[in-house]
């Protein structure tokens, strides 16, 4: 499918009011004109926008209903070797970005938040896109479409806030009462590496030891053996090594980490390479975390993996280690970008924020906790602790 780069109007009158638009706009900001590369995605039979649906292969018409199928992309999806990353951003370091986007629609000219990728043009309402290499950004490597509707998404959330205990009741009956419910493709890095780790440190084994004690039993003294658990400590060193696939980073900071970071887990083999389309009508965002930056978040993660390796590696009863030094070898990286459903809502005058996994369904968020059922609660459970309680001391302990 081919990008189109022309103007489409539906009406004389809408064309006019661009064009004059687009004079005004183009005298503000004619250095950046021609700077910002855009996709717009125009429906070949009519024109108009189109919005990539959910869960098909296919771009449709908001005027015409006309549906397009997205072409795959010929190549692969592939990782770069994280070296080759770190020098591309030397030589091309974070410019600032251009933030002035001239919709090739009605020709207005807007200012963007700083990190949009794609976004609806605010004053006709297509969907725009711009190139992701634009402002020397590396390259996205591939994309999760929307497997789930916004439909889909809206009952996935009434579902999980229904199945809330805590959540106030008259929250759950403003279902569908949402301030902002829109899609967004957040970006990720992926990191594969295969690690080596030196190590040294203790192994530890516990042994029994018995302990003689004089007790006074029945007015008299009396002599006892008294097992008692004790840890023997052994030098240890050793080498593993630990192979890691897709380790997962958040790259962008727009949605607390918290409640991205409970969407997982995400299958990435439904990724495909990289193809604008999947944006249409929908945002998405560039990434605000770096590659260096992102990698550290990565050995973070790894790092709890190799000391889980390192411990089992020592065995025994208890390890500790003392010295570690990793090599990370064959480390390569891509850059995904995620579909996640976003929706904030107003209650009793706080906003809270839910996400929906746009693959799976599963959502994390914030919600109001109701006082009057968190206090119910902690009635209950001390009156069933009291209960058992006594219970059991009239009648449980007969039977030992
Ligand atoms: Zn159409
Ligand atoms: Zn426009």
């Amino acid at each position: 499918m081919k990008f189109s780069f022309s103007k489409k109007f539906q009406n004389k009158s809408q064309k006019k009011q661009a064009q004059r638009q687009h004079q005004a706009a183009q005298s503000d900001t004619l250095a950046f004109s021609d700077k910002v590369s855009l996709h717009q995605f125009s429906c070949h039979q009519c024109g108009a926008a189109t919005e990539y649906l959910p869960s098909s292969q296919k771009l449709i018409c908001t005027s015409c209903g006309h549906e397009e199928v997205i072409q795959p992309v010929s190549h692969q999806i592939t990782e770069t070797p994280l070296e080759k990353g770190f020098k591309n951003l030397r030589i091309k370091p974070l410019s600032p970005i251009n933030n002035q986007v001239l919709c090739q629609n009605c020709g207005a000219s807007s200012t963007w938040d700083i990190d949009s990728l794609s976004d609806l043009c605010p004053y006709c309402q297509t969907p725009i896109a711009k190139l992701d290499t634009e402002n020397n950004r590396l390259q996205i490597e591939a994309i999760v479409p929307f497997a789930l509707s916004k439909n889909s998404a809206k009952k996935s959330l009434a579902k999980w806030l229904k199945n809330r205990w805590f959540a106030p009741n008259t929250l759950k009956q403003m279902q569908g009462h949402y301030k902002q419910f829109e899609g967004i493709y957040l970006p990720h890095w992926t990191f594969d590496s295969l690690t080596h780790s030196d190590y040294s440190g203790l192994r530890g084994e516990y042994y029994i030891e018995y302990i003689t004690q004089t007790r006074i039993v029945n007015g008299r003294p009396k002599t006892v053996r008294t097992p008692v658990t004790r840890t023997r400590w052994f030098r240890v060193a050793g080498q593993v090594r630990v192979m890691f696939d897709d380790i997962l980073v958040l790259a962008s900071m727009i949605i607390p980490k918290i409640i991205i970071n409970r969407l997982r887990p995400w299958h990435l083999s439904e990724a495909v390479a990289y193809t604008p389309e999947y944006l249409a009508g929908l945002k998405s965002k560039y990434y605000q975390l770096d590659l260096q930056q992102a990698f550290k978040v990565a050995q973070q993660s790894m790092n709890t993996e190799i000391n889980r390796a390192i411990r089992q590696d020592i065995g025994g009863d208890r390890q500790q280690i003392q010295h570690k030094k990793t090599r990370y070898q064959n480390s390569t990286y891509k850059l995904i970008l995620l579909p996640v459903w976003y929706s904030s809502f107003e209650y009793r005058g706080k906003r809270y924020q839910t996400v929906i996994n746009g693959q799976t369904g599963k959502v994390s968020g914030e919600y109001p906790k109701s006082h009057f059922k968190i206090i119910g609660t902690v009635i209950l459970v001390t009156l069933l602790t009291t209960g058992v309680f006594y219970w059991w001391s009239h009648y449980g302990s007969g039977t030992y």
